[in-house]
């Protein structure tokens, strides 16, 4: 067989899109799609959005790209309203999620050498996902892909996900440990939701032991959860978080906001990005930012999912082969008891997207904010009627 121009990173369905409308994506044979994943929580306005396409051309056929050797405004407008949202005080631009979570971990290196720790260490947990770079790669919890990547990033310990005690433990053992990150709900994961007050007593600890809280809210920020970002639900605020995917709408584009002690830690010379922050994706995240808080995303987003999950439980939740069926806002899975792997095949077939996580037996649905709720039943029905008759339960 002759080798592919495209390297085999990725394992792909075999379908194109050449265009989207909202919750739609149409494919290149004009077949038309109800897009539960949103691109991997990224288009959380649906495709096509007018107010984005609207920045992204204006900005465009002004001025795409200067670099950060100069004054860049629209970076400026939109770390005040990041900053304003999040309750944290300023913030560092990337072009990934990976590249955020690579300046929050650098950030916690230089916070820990500066109190005179020589080797700082982070706290990550099992089942993490941080990104692909060799350091966020060693953060992630998932032997699988790290596998023949070694040797790995040193300067992380792990501790289970969602077990305070054993955090609590691993401070008390190892005087290095200068931050935990942490994802607010694991997406990669499987979609795993902690319990209510974990972030709560994970910024005590933090606070006792003067040690940086590291949200890394790539996938549960803007809006997606119920709130702009998850913390919020919390009622706390951490050191750091990082924030992607929803923000730009498919604009690549990252940030990692500081707060407190952790503002003045990266300084000039230190971190930096070509890209970071450009006129063109600052355009973009910019009208995402006021799209979701003027219009109340986040709030929809809360009650559209809580509502998707209910319809599932209506429809699923006696079946023996599910397990669990559970949300935060419009992060929605269904548990199953056996592996379920070949259901984005068929639901795609089917005219549905989403996508299995989680060793095969987690059906990960993250439908955009704008989603009605007529798509919403259209995708409870659809779903629940592929789940049953794979199961062959009719
Ligand atoms: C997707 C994801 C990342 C990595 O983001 P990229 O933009 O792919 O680099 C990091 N952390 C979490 C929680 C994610 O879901």
């Amino acid at each position: 067989m002759s080798i592919q121009p495209v390297m085999n990173t990725y394992s792909r369905l075999s379908v194109a899109f050449d265009h989207g409308e909202g919750c739609w994506l149409f494919d290149t044979d004009g077949n038309k799609y109800l897009d539960a994943l949103s691109g991997i929580a990224v288009c959380g306005l649906g495709h096509a959005h007018p107010a984005v396409t609207t920045a992204i051309s204006e900005q465009a056929s002004q001025l795409i790209h200067t670099s950060n050797l100069y004054t860049i405004p629209n970076q400026e407008l939109l770390a005040e309203r990041l900053t304003k949202i999040s309750g944290m005080d300023n913030v560092f631009f990337g072009n990934s999620g990976a590249e955020a979570n690579e300046a929050a971990i650098k950030l916690a290196r230089r916070y820990g050498h500066a109190k005179g720790i020589d080797k700082p260490t982070t706290i990550v947990m099992e089942g993490s996902f941080h990104g692909r770079t060799m350091a966020t790669l060693s953060a992630t919890g998932n032997r699988s892909a790290q596998a023949g990547f070694e040797p790995l990033v040193s300067g992380f310990v792990r501790a289970p996900y969602n077990d305070v005690a054993a955090v609590k433990n691993i401070i008390a053992n190892n005087a290095d440990v200068v931050a935990i990150l942490v994802e607010p709900i694991q997406g990669e994961g499987g979609v795993i939701i902690p319990a209510d007050d974990y972030l709560n007593q994970l910024r005590e600890l933090c606070d006792a032991n003067d040690m940086l809280l590291m949200l890394d809210e790539v996938q549960t920020g803007n809006g997606r959860t119920g709130s702009y970002f998850a913390y919020q639900q919390n009622n706390i605020l951490p050191d750091v978080v990082t924030t992607a995917k929803g923000l730009g709408n498919g604009v690549p584009i990252g940030a990692c906001l500081a707060r407190g002690k952790a503002t003045e830690v990266l300084v000039p010379g230190t971190h930096g990005s070509t890209y970071g922050g450009n006129p063109l994706c600052c355009a973009a995240a910019l009208a995402v930012v006021d799209t979701i808080t003027n219009e109340k995303l986040d709030q929809r987003a809360g009650k559209l999912g809580d509502m998707i999950a209910d319809g599932f439980r209506a429809q699923l939740g006696d079946a023996s082969y599910v397990k669990e069926i559970r949300n935060k806002g419009l992060m929605i899975a269904i548990e199953l008891s056996e592996a379920g792997t070949e259901l984005a095949v068929l639901s795609k077939v089917k005219g549905v997207l989403l996508n299995v996580t989680g060793g095969g037996k987690v059906v990960r649905m993250l439908p955009p904010l704008v989603m009605s709720d007529t798509e919403a039943e259209l995708l409870v029905n659809t779903v629940s009627r592929i789940i049953k008759v794979y199961m062959a339960d009719e």
